[in-house]
């Protein structure tokens, strides 16, 4: 982890990254994840987002571990159609499960807004950590901006980045406000997650069609009631 071109100007933002990175450990939310650089270019300031190197998925090993699993499962592996599973297989978790590094760059907020901003209905997809199954929905992320503003596109990436990996519903809302309260330093944040387990449709209570909510709020989104309410209805959450 390093932070390379860092400024006076954002020790403070440091120290709160910090504080919040140590407090986010229960979350599985530090450097074992993912790696941040920051570098500053006049007003404009990019923080990269991008997986440690010695991370990576070995596509070959997995495509035999699928053979193997198939194998196992009584699957006869010789069938037609059968043939490339293993590779297939292997290579869309390798899909799933590798992050593309990319940069959140963020803005003066020259103009003070200071109404929320909301992205409302990102789809997102991730994998349950405890099935290997898909879990899939929509995610609602909101902040009240400070100093900075960040492009809406970018709360979309926010959200794909932290999916791509095992997760639990419940950790990925965490990593997302986290990492936008700390890249933003905003007035505070708002994510809320919706979505359709198949660990839960497909098998066990097989209840279909039902959804998990989960909700991360920091900052004045969490302690303000009007502002929380303001967020909750904004990311009133689709039925
Ligand atoms: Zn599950």
């Amino acid at each position: 982890m390093s932070h390379p071109g860092l400024g006076t100007e954002d020790a403070r933002e440091e120290l709160d990254a910090q504080r919040i990175l140590a407090i986010d450990d229960r979350f599985d939310f530090d450097r074992r994840w993912h790696g941040w650089e920051r570098t500053d270019h006049g007003a404009r300031a990019h923080l990269h987002l991008h997986q440690p190197a010695d991370r990576g998925v070995d596509v070959d090993k997995a495509a035999d571990a699928v053979a193997d699993l198939l194998d196992a499962l009584g699957v006869d592996t010789a069938a037609d159609g059968l043939a490339d599973t293993p590779a297939r297989v292997a290579r869309s978790f390798a899909e799933m499960l590798t992050p593309e590094p990319f940069d959140v760059t963020t803005f003066p907020n020259e103009e003070g807004y200071d109404e929320l901003v909301v992205a409302r209905a990102i789809p997102f997809a991730s994998l349950c950590e405890h099935h290997l199954l898909p879990f899939s929905g929509h995610a609602y992320v909101g902040y009240l901006p400070d100093e900075r503003l960040v492009g809406l596109s970018k709360l979309a990436r926010v959200v794909d980045h932290f999916s791509r990996r095992l997760q639990v519903q419940e950790r990925l809302t965490a990593q997302v406000a986290n990492f936008l309260q700390t890249a933003l330093a905003p007035k505070g944040v708002g994510v809320v997650l919706e979505a359709e387990h198949l660990c839960m449709s497909l098998r066990g209570v097989k209840a279909e069609g039902s959804r998990t909510v989960t909700s991360a709020l920091k900052g004045i989104v969490r302690d303000d009631p009007r502002t929380r309410s303001e967020f909750l209805s904004l990311a009133g959450t689709r039925r």
